[in-house]
């Protein structure tokens, strides 16, 4: 474990949320980047881009989910 000298002063605490807000920023901006959101053409909902749409299940102007199959799939328990 490292020495470190005890603190001098009480920090206020706007400098603590200063230096977190800070920290946030950074994290949202890094997350930004990594998800590409797009709108959907078909249902004007927002999507990733580069999959088909969750909502109706085009992709590129045609159906590549069928999405009764899936709600089916989700909902069928067995026992
Ligand atoms: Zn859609």
């Amino acid at each position: 474990m490292a020495k470190r000298s005890t603190p001098k002063k009480q920090q206020a605490n706007s400098q603590t949320s200063r230096r977190f807000k800070s920290f946030q920023n950074r994290a949202r901006k890094r997350l930004a980047n990594t998800a590409k959101i797009s709108t959907c053409p078909q249902c004007k909902e927002s999507k990733l881009s580069h999959t088909a749409c969750q909502g109706c299940g085009y992709y590129k102007g045609r159906k590549a989910l069928d999405m009764e199959k899936q709600i089916d799939k989700i909902t069928k328990v067995k026992a």
